[in-house]
């Protein structure tokens, strides 16, 4: 028996000998292997991410929304291609809380980037996006990409403080306006009388590449030009390794500026012209995207900041059919164009769930590899189960704020706005009680108040915004100007 058992042992020994031969070539290939393919050079397979945005564009201003007389070739080879959202949000009413949201993936209520009096940051404001934001170049950094903002960056004067440079929040390259076009009339006489003023003297914005002012006043007619140049070759330039492109244009923000090859080309005037230089440039984009070979491995993203500034007549855009504009949180204020494009990966659809532009911040990190922020609350999803066709993304409500004020909420097709106001004028707010109920998948104008027949879903949308609110935490409003008592400088940009 004892010899037996010996012999048992001595086999079972051996039989342990070969299975950790079998074994090891087996762990090799089955878990070490990827580990270290996924190691040095997990940022090759990483795809590239372009995100360009257009300042002030409106819902109706593309042929691919219905535009009846601007067009966008481009534009609308793009959404036939990719995925065009019938419903998709920008994070905020006005430039610079969408801006910081973008960015960070996180309402702008969060980051103190929004405020009630002036909206945005001024070209004298002394706050700017808090430097312990983390951003989306800052996180995308860390898995191996170059960066680059090529455009109207909106979230601090670093004239003002070196603090706020684009370069401080992770951007490699900066070429571009600090803030909205109009925010440099010129102090001396003649001065521009309004924005709309077309006359390039009466306007004094500063353009730098990186912390150099490099003209004053940026020959504005020849600004889109010149960030198409620079995102183009920031692409050739990064060809070989992952890269983020930020390209935030300054157009069709007022006031309108077009090159003289777009410029009286379009029947819908000035504007048109603007927006059709715009759609030019995202062709050059996604042909230098093709020209490189590029374009199975990024995604490229469109979409506006808000929506159109209808207070500026013909130099606004359109909403089409949603209600209002740029300022409001009705639907025209914050529902904007987005489009997506990634050929191969994403199958030309238009999609009518809907996603916010925050999403990008959360679905680029997936993308890349790298984890959303876990010690601070972000509010952007994934969608790349939405882009890709593959299952459920996570988004149930959608917060629409008016600076610091939650005015409104969609869940599924159903939108209540509590309050509700014009973008501009001297409307006050109206508290709605109960809240104004619409179905903007049915009704995209909210014109039809529904809510006497739906208070059950009015009580589940007030239990998600309640369930919001308590989750925002008070922090310093960054957009609050210094005292005017306060000597103010004027060399600022
Ligand atoms: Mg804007």
């Amino acid at each position: 028996m004892t010899t037996e058992k010996t012999e048992h042992t001595e086999k079972g020994n051996h039989m342990k000998a070969i299975d950790n031969q079998i074994t090891f070539p087996r762990f090799f290939f089955v878990l070490l292997l990827p580990c270290l393919l996924c190691l040095p050079w997990s940022t090759s397979a990483a795809p590239n991410i372009v995100i360009i945005l257009a300042d002030d564009l409106g819902y109706g201003d593309l042929g691919c929304y219905g535009s009846p007389n601007i067009r966008t070739p481009n534009l609308d080879r793009m959404a036939a291609q990719g995925l065009r959202f019938t419903d998709f949000y920008s994070a905020a009413e006005v430039c610079t809380p969408s801006r910081a949201a973008l960015l960070t993936g996180r309402y702008p209520i969060r980051s103190g980037m929004c405020n009630d009096q002036h909206r945005v940051i001024r070209n004298i404001s002394t706050g700017g996006l808090p430097a312990d934001e983390i951003t989306l170049p800052q996180a995308l950094k860390t898995r191996g990409y170059a960066t680059a903002c090529i455009g109207k960056w909106h979230l601090g004067n670093w004239a003002i403080n070196p603090a706020y440079h684009p370069r401080k929040y992770g951007f490699d390259f900066y070429f571009g306006l600090p803030h909205s076009n109009d925010m440099n009339p010129t102090n001396a006489p003649p001065r521009a009388t309004s924005r709309l003023d077309q006359d390039p003297k009466w306007w004094n914005a500063p353009l730098y590449r990186n912390e150099e002012l490099i003209e004053r006043p940026t020959d504005q007619t020849q600004l889109t030009r010149r960030y198409t140049e620079e995102a183009v070759k920031f692409i050739h330039e990064n060809k070989s390794r992952p890269f983020f492109l930020y390209l935030p244009h300054s157009f069709p923000h007022v006031p309108l500026f077009a090159s003289e090859k777009f410029r009286g080309k379009s029947a819908r005037g000035l504007y048109g012209d603007v927006v059709e230089e715009l759609d030019w440039s995202v062709g050059e984009v996604l042909k230098t995207l093709r020209a490189e070979g590029l374009e199975t491995n990024t995604l490229v993203f469109f979409t506006s900041d808000n929506g159109p500034w209808l207070i500026m007549d013909q130099s606004g855009g359109s909403a089409g059919p949603l209600r209002d504009g740029k300022g409001s949180t009705w639907e025209g204020g914050m529902r904007v164009p987005g489009i997506a494009w990634w050929p191969g990966r994403i199958q030309p659809q238009v999609q009518r769930e809907f996603a916010c532009m925050m999403d990008l911040f959360t679905t680029s990190l997936k993308l890349a590899g790298a984890d959303a922020p876990k010690d601070r609350a972000v509010d952007g999803v994934d969608i790349a189960p939405l882009l890709f066709g593959t299952g459920k993304w996570e988004r149930e409500a959608f917060f629409f704020y008016r600076g610091t004020q939650l005015y409104a909420a969609r869940l599924g097709p159903w939108k209540a706005n509590l309050i509700t106001r014009t973008g501009y004028g001297p409307e006050k707010p109206q508290t709605n009680s109960p809240p104004l109920l619409f179905n903007v998948a049915q009704d995209p104008s909210e014109r039809f108040n529904v809510a006497s027949n739906h208070t059950d879903i009015i009580a589940e949308i007030e239990l998600a915004v309640a369930k919001h609110r308590a989750t925002i935490k008070p922090v310093k409003n960054q957009l609050i100007d210094p005292p005017t008592s306060a000597p103010r400088k004027v060399a600022v940009p």
